[in-house]
């Protein structure tokens, strides 16, 4: 693993840091001296340990920066003290006041507080650079197992974000996942101001299938079914397994009549082409489908666009299945109408 380290001070600065972090077949080392240009590079690029040189301008106000940063206070964040008014001060005092400063500069977002030397000619092979080096080394590895165990989690938490949002037969998004998506895209329209549209789509007597061949055979056929749907749209516009044999696609940029036209696409290419399970088993399937639209008046959820969608279902079930029904076409938006 490559680690990564922002220096935040002088060149000067880093002679007094140990040789091993120059080794770049470890250690990768950006260093700046600018407060915002170091902020930016941060943002842009967050390193896994930053090393602060206290006298720099903006030193402090970085450390805290960093720890008021949601995404970012996992970065471990080293303060060297050198500015001259705390080490000559550090050397007159006792240690009370040594613990009070370091529990300051805590306070201030720091991680840890390293006293730099007195007099940086010092910096040469004497046994106390020697000993504060391993001083430096040892914290910094303190920041590097913080790092791995941070991007350890992360990783975790992408899988376990991918499982509860996948259903586990047909491997699309699930019901819990269009519940995530469905009002974020429903904002996205609304302050974009392009039109959304919502398919619900259900499996014309799919419990005759099961009856027949068995429920291995109807997940079967579901799956080959997801994929017949996720190939046949547009990557952005996702189908989701809303349960049992219904799925949902929503389309985004998508008017109610251009949605329309995806539906009957969809409902053609699954009554088309019968489902082959192997290679003695061919099953035909037809496919009812309700389309809406989102109106101003519908609520930020979702919950009455689908509802509208899943009366068109209804509606092209009612009329004999193997149809897709629209809101406009449907007689439900008829009496709405009437009653409104
Ligand atoms: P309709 O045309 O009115 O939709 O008729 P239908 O038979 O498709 O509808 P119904 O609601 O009566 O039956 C749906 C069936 O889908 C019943 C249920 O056992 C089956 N089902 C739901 N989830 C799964 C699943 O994950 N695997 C299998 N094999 N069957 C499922
Ligand atoms: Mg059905
Ligand atoms: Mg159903």
């Amino acid at each position: 693993m490559n680690i990564s380290i922002l220096v935040f001070g002088r060149d000067t600065f880093l002679t007094t840091l140990p040789d091993q972090i120059l080794d770049t077949s470890v250690f990768s080392l950006e260093i700046n001296a600018d407060f915002h240009q170091a902020v930016s590079n941060i943002q842009i690029n967050p390193p896994d340990v930053i090393l602060v040189q206290a006298s720099l301008d903006g030193s402090i106000e970085l450390c805290g920066w960093l720890k008021n940063q949601p995404q970012l206070s996992w970065v471990y964040c080293i303060l060297f003290e050198d500015r001259p008014y705390e080490l000559a001060a550090r050397s007159q005092q006792g240690l009370e006041w040594e613990w009070e400063t370091t529990a300051t500069a805590l306070r201030q977002g720091a991680d840890a507080y390293i006293w730099q030397m007195l007099d940086e000619t010092k910096y040469n092979k004497s046994p106390s650079v020697a000993a504060q080096h391993q001083l430096i080394l040892s914290q910094l590895n303190v920041g590097l197992r913080k790092a791995q165990k941070y991007r350890d989690l992360m990783r975790t938490n992408d899988l376990l974000s991918a499982i509860a949002l996948a259903d586990s037969l047909t491997e699309i998004s699930n019901r819990r996942a269009l519940e995530w998506d469905l009002p974020r895209q429903i904002k996205k329209s609304r302050t974009q101001g392009g039109p959304l549209s919502l398919i619900i789509l259900d499996v014309d007597y799919f419990k005759k299938v099961n009856d027949t061949y068995g429920h291995l055979v109807g997940d079967r056929l579901l799956q080959l079914l997801s994929q017949r749907l996720r190939h046949n749209l547009r990557s952005k516009d996702t189908p989701f397994r809303f349960g049992g044999e219904e799925f949902v696609v929503v389309l985004t940029n998508t008017t109610g009549d251009e949605a329309m036209i995806v539906a009957e696409r969809l409902n053609r290419i699954v009554g088309e082409q019968p489902f082959a399970i192997n290679e003695n088993l061919t099953i035909p399937v037809t496919i009812s489908l309700g389309v809406a639209t989102l109106q101003p008046d519908d609520d930020n959820k979702g919950l009455s666009l689908l509802n509208r969608a899943d009366q068109c279902l209804l509606d092209a079930k009612a009329s004999g299945r193997n149809q897709a029904v629209s809101w406009k076409h449907s007689p439900f938006s008829h009496l709405k109408a009437v009653s409104s």
